[in-house]
Order: structure tokens, then C-alpha cells, then sequence
């Protein structure tokens, strides 16, 4: 980009030379300058110097040439100097931009034109949120709630990682947990309001579930884990969990010496002062029956386990595009509001336009580049770009699809506070609509609706 950096030398000389201008014409050797009045309004000794800022170098996506209601996706890798043009609209961007925000995100910087309006933000990195440091580098976790996406109110995420050995310590909160396994594998426990048990080990694809006042912990097994974990309040925050340390920390002394009848008071000489979040612990044992405490309750019945082996499962549906593997109470019956998809989308395809009827979507993408574009009612459309570490959020009955726009498959998870998975396919419901309404109301050919299918599709190949 010789030319830019020729077009930025000079305007860097304009200014510098203003600089100068400005501090030859004031008075020195005091902090309060006047300002010159010269300076305000209309002076004809001020006249403008003019810059040529159409003078930038770029090139276009062939996309971007291409009537905007076409709107295909743009690929800005390879393109010198990603512009802000779309069909006939847009205009250049001479300004100050950091481009890999726009390469990312290439339907923020020339939306498709079927863009419309307004709606809320529905996209979060991960990658810009705060990081929760654990200790001993034992992990770390991030989140994203109500602060980053305001309109996800129903639901919260966490990406936590713990090294082997590493400790989620001994909590409880106010939200149900909902949890699915990134990579590695880790050890689960919890007890019950029953004084009924439970321990288990899950890896990469399986999914827990904590009901909300429920504690538990976490241990990572031989070669560490990475989890997501999502809870049913917006507001959820890792920063307000109960937790065993500061619950032994917080009641005096005495007061614990008595609860667990009579024990010497400097049986407490040495507990943590605070919270320890995440902490390297001892390897937990090979056998999970060396943790397995049982007492009079027993162990937690099967049909209430607080774990699925998801990862064990066939996906529910497989198409030509890619796959759904659904998990929902139906299967998993602990988790009685947690319904989820996990969706595969080969590279072109399309997770077909649907919305929900009786949830929110919070959604998280595991791989790959995707966009969602979202229609909001009153004419309102937006399109967001999701990379993998991204977080999204789709309000109830707002239509959405999922597209892959990279080179990889996109794997993400469509997770609902629901009884079961459902959604309505936009292709299922005109398919089994009068065809002479569909024709009136949109007016198309006979020959067009005649191609509708009847049955949802789910993926649909690229
Ligand atoms: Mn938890
Ligand atoms: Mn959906």
C-alpha cells in the first residue's frame, strides 16, 4: 500500500505543520494560554487546504459489486483494503480502522443490503472478555453475560479451562449449570438435598447439568479440560457463586467447631481465608469408585444422573450439509429447562432460517466462520459474524439461519430454555401452506412452490 502510506505521510505533515502554526501563534511560558479568537468561526484567513482522501487504494469482494439483495457473504482475505461497499451503496473509508475487526467481520463493514433498521447486538467474543485468573496456573475462566450481550437475559456462559489436577472448587449458585465438554476430560461430584451421591467422568462432547443450590466441584483429569458452561439467568455472574471457602471462612470458629460436634477449634488453624476458585489439587484417583461416598440416600438414581455422554451418541439428524445431535429432557431428564443442538454445518452450507417458539437462543461457536442474520419483525434485519470462541444470543420467535462462510466445517450449540428442542422451519411451513396463499402473498410462480419440501431440512447443503 505505498500510495496510502504516501496519502498518510502527508496528511501527518498537514497536521504537524497546524501544530506548529498554533504553538509559534500562542503565548508561552504559561499553562493558560488564551485561545486565539481568530481561530473561532468564519475567517477568510483560514481557509481549508484540501486533501484528496478519495485517493486510497482498494480492491472489492466480488460480492460487493453484486446487487446488495443478494447480499452474499464477502471474503476479505486477499482483498487490499476492505471497503465499507455494497452494490450501489456505502462509500470508501479513508479513516482511522483496525482491519482485522473487519476482515472478521466483513457483514458489519458492508452489510448485505436485506439489512434493515435496527437490532440488538446478539454476537460476544470471548476472546473480549476480562479472564478470571486461577491460581497456581491451575486455569482460568471467562464469561459473558447481560454487560456484553444486554438483550441475553435468560441465559450466561462461561469457557473455563483447569489444568490436569486443577480444582473448580466446592460451589453452589443461585442458577442452574448446563455444561458441555470442549476438550480433555474431567471429574464431576455433587450431593443432593437427599444426601444423595454423585461422581462421574465425562471428555470432550458430554454434557452435566448442576441444578440451581446444588453444590459441586470439578477436577480435571490426566491432561486437562476446557468446558462451556451455561446458566439460566442473563445476570449470572462466576463472580457470585457460594463457595466452600468462604463459607468456612465467613462462620466463626466456634460456630463450626459446635456444627460438627465439638471439634477442638484449631481444627480450623489452617483453612484458606478466601475463595481458591481454581486451584492445582492431588491428581484425583484413576478409579472413581476410590470417590465414591455413599450414604444412607444412596447414590443418585440413574434417571436423575446429573451427566449424559453426549459424545457417545449418533447425531439425531443427518443431512448432506452436515448434522444436529439434539439433547433435551426427553434424554436427559435432570436438566428439565436445558434443550440443545449441537449442529456440524460443512463449508457453504446453510443451518436452515427457523425460529424458536418458547426460548431464547444462547449459542457457541466450537469451529469454523459463520454469520447469523436475524429478522426482528417492524422491517428490522441484522447480520452478525461468528468465529470459533464466539458467543450469540437470538430473542424468542426472531427468524435466524447459520451459515458457514469459511473453509471449515462450524461446529456450534443452540442451547434453549425449553422441555424439548423445536423450532419452525421457514422451508417446512411454506411447504405445508396452501400453495395458492404462498404464491398471492409472495407473489411467485407456480413452478417455484411447487419445489417447497414438506419435511424440515435442518442443514442444507451449500
Ligand atoms: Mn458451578
Ligand atoms: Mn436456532
Amino acid at each position: 500500500m505505498p500510495s496510502q502510506l504516501g496519502t498518510k505521510t502527508a496528511r501527518i505533515l498537514l497536521a504537524l505543520a497546524t501544530i506548529q502554526q498554533a504553538v509559534v501563534g500562542a503565548p508561552t511560558g504559561t499553562s493558560s494560554a488564551p485561545i486565539p479568537t481568530s481561530l473561532l468561526g468564519f475567517n477568510p484567513a483560514n481557509g481549508v487546504k484540501f486533501e484528496d482522501t478519495d485517493n486510497i487504494q482498494f480492491s472489492l469482494a466480488p460480492a460487493q459489486t453484486q446487487d446488495a439483495s443478494i447480499g452474499e457473504s464477502l471474503d476479505f482475505n486477499g482483498i487490499l483494503n476492505p471497503q465499507p461497499i455494497r452494490g450501489s451503496k456505502g462509500g470508501t473509508d479513508p479513516g482511522p480502522r483496525t482491519e482485522e475487526y473487519d476482515v472478521l467481520n466483513p457483514d458489519k463493514l458492508a452489510p448485505p443490503g436485506t439489512d434493515h433498521g435496527s437490532v440488538d447486538n446478539a454476537e460476544w467474543p470471548l476472546g473480549l472478555s476480562h479472564t478470571k485468573m486461577g491460581l497456581g496456573r491451575a486455569g482460568w475462566s471467562r464469561e459473558q453475560n447481560v454487560d456484553n450481550i444486554p438483550a441475553a437475559t435468560a441465559m450466561a456462559g462461561v469457557d473455563m479451562r483447569l489444568e490436569a489436577g486443577g480444582y473448580r472448587e466446592l460451589h453452589w449458585h443461585t442458577a442452574a449449570e448446563w455444561s458441555y465438554v470442549l476438550n480433555g476430560s474431567v471429574r464431576i461430584q455433587a450431593v443432593d438435598e437427599e444426601g444423595r451421591t454423585f461422581v462421574d467422568d465425562l471428555s470432550a462432547g458430554d454434557v452435566w447439568f448442576f441444578p440451581a443450590g446444588v453444590p459441586h466441584s470439578l477436577q480435571a483429569l490426566d491432561g486437562g479440560v476446557e468446558f462451556l458452561l451455561v446458566f439460566d439467568d442473563g445476570s449470572f455472574s462466576e463472580d457470585s457463586t457460594f463457595l466452600a471457602t468462604e463459607l468456612f471462612a465467613r462462620n466463626p470458629k466456634s460456630v463450626l467447631s459446635k456444627n460438627f460436634g465439638g471439634l477442638p477449634l484449631s481444627a480450623w488453624d489452617n483453612i484458606p481465608s478466601g475463595e481458591l476458585f481454581i486451584f492445582p489439587g492431588t491428581p484425583a484417583p484413576k478409579d472413581i469408585a476410590e470417590q465414591t461416598v455413599v450414604g444412607s440416600a444412596g447414590i443418585l438414581p440413574i434417571e436423575q444422573s446429573y451427566s449424559f455422554h453426549l459424545s457417545k451418541a449418533d447425531p439425531t439428524v443427518v443431512t448432506a450439509g452436515g448434522s444436529v445431535k439434539i439433547i433435551d429432557p426427553k434424554s436427559f431428564p435432570i436438566a428439565e429447562k436445558f434443550s440443545a443442538a449441537v449442529v456440524t454445518i460443512k463449508p457453504g452450507a446453510l443451518r436452515e432460517i427457523h425460529w424458536h417458539t418458547t426460548s431464547d437462543e444462547w449459542n457457541f461457536f466450537i469451529s469454523g466462520s459463520a454469520r447469523i442474520g436475524i429478522y426482528a419483525a417492524e422491517g428490522n434485519a441484522r447480520t452478525f459474524n461468528y468465529h470459533a470462541g464466539d458467543c450469540g444470543y437470538i430473542p424468542k420467535d426472531m427468524s435466524h439461519y447459520v451459515e458457514n462462510i469459511g473453509k471449515d466445517d462450524v461446529i456450534f450449540i443452540e442451547v434453549l430454555q425449553a422441555d424439548h428442542f423445536s423450532d419452525i422451519s421457514v422451508g417446512q411451513w411454506v411447504g405445508l401452506t396452501p400453495p395458492q396463499i404462498i404464491m398471492d402473498t409472495l407473489n411467485l410462480t407456480n413452478s417455484t412452490v411447487s419445489q417447497f419440501k414438506k419435511e424440515k431440512q435442518y442443514v442444507v447443503q451449500g
